[in-house]
């Protein structure tokens, strides 16, 4: 058993959040709202045997979660067989992705057959204009027949919603349904004010306790789930017995338990959501550095990680949108869409 690494605050590494490309198939408002974007360089792009050198050295430190996210993972060339490389290891006891759905339909039994664990899906309504308006994509229905697909092949299938006032906050009772028909939990998520959300604003936050009062209104008696984790949802039951999830990112940050860090496409690695600098794997791969190198600088980040940015943003008093777009476009990496959620 690998000793357990912790920060400064005594929190583990236990979490591994791998972007394995910047690139995206939607423009979410919240994510990608800009005409265009500074993606990263091709070359700099991990090839997947890197990806597996990178993720055995953060094995050998603690990490046993593992999630897939981007950009959209679904669009990297091949993802299953990196999947497979993945699933091989036994230290990997949970392996899942987060994607948009829109390509679900045409990957889920190659994923599920490459022994992918768990899949979240992405989903902020059911209404076809009102997807239209919020990814500047028509593909509502082509999300809806991935998450057909995906249901009956993963166990424990979740929905994460973003909530965001006078877009889609009517639609919470709706989602709620929707995930009880598909077999889904679903997540609610506030707004967050990360990289690339630049249209963010603290009115267009709902807060849990809003979403708690609407549901309750609706539903009836809401009763939080009394467990311990690290998960970042809090989750609810409700009279019939339906669980879902909030995650009161913006609200309620969960820093003080927070076990994971972000690896972007080019092998950058952050050590929190809201963190500006990384450090450079991609390069100390490339220059040749052995797995013990690796992984003493990576354990050294991590012993000296002092990292509470949603805590921090709390505290704050005037709060607006977190980068402007010129320092996006100057550092790629502070994208939401280059680090994954
Ligand atoms: N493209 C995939 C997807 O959308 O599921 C994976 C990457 S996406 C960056 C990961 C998650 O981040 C998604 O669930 C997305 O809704 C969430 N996200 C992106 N921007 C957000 C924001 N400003 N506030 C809250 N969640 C956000
Ligand atoms: Fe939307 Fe995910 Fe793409 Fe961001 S990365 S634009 S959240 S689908
Ligand atoms: Fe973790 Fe940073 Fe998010 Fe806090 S803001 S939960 S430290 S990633």
């Amino acid at each position: 058993m690998p000793s357990v690494l912790v920060d400064q605050y005594q929190r583990p590494l236990r979490n591994l959040r791998l972007s394995v490309t910047d690139r995206c198939n939607l423009r979410c408002s919240y994510c990608m709202p800009e005409p265009e974007y500074v993606w990263l360089p091709r070359g700099d792009i991990l090839q997947f045997e890197e990806i597996e050198r990178l993720v055995d050295v953060f094995l050998d430190l603690g990490v046993d979660k593992v999630r897939l996210t981007g950009g959209e993972p679904l669009v990297r060339h091949d993802l299953p067989v990196l999947i497979a490389a993945l699933a091989r290891r036994p230290r990997v006891r949970d392996l899942a992705m987060t994607t948009n759905g829109v390509l679900l339909a045409d990957q889920a039994q190659a994923l599920a057959d490459a022994g992918l664990h768990r899949v979240t899906v992405s989903l902020d309504t059911l209404r076809p204009d009102r997807f239209r308006d919020l990814t500047r994509a028509d593909d509502l229905d082509r999300v809806l027949q991935g998450i057909a697909a995906a249901a009956p092949l993963f166990r424990g299938l979740k929905l994460d919603t973003v909530v965001i006032r006078g877009v889609n906050d009517d639609e919470l009772d709706a989602m709620i349904e929707f995930g009880r028909s598909c077999g889904a939990e679903v997540r609610f998520i506030e707004y967050m004010d990360v990289g690339g959300a630049t249209h963010w604003s603290l009115e267009r936050v709902v807060p849990r306790t809003e979403m708690l009062e609407r549901l309750a209104q609706r539903f009836g008696p809401v009763v939080p789930v009394d467990e311990a984790s690290s998960a970042p949802a809090d989750r609810y039951r409700l009279s019939d017995g339906t669980l879902f999830g909030i995650i009161a990112s913006t609200t309620s940050p969960f820093c003080a338990d927070c076990d994971r860090a972000r690896l972007t496409a080019d092998g950058m690695w952050y050590l929190c959501l809201y963190g500006t600098a990384g450090l450079d794997l991609r390069r100390a791969l490339r220059r040749g550095a052995d797995t013990e190198e690796m992984g003493s600088m990576i354990r050294s980040a991590w012993l000296s990680r002092r990292d509470r940015g949603a805590e921090e943003r709390l505290a704050l008093r005037d709060r607006a949108a977190l980068i402007p777009v010129d320092t996006l476009r100057r550092d790629p990496h502070l994208e939401m869409h280059t680090r994954g959620g």
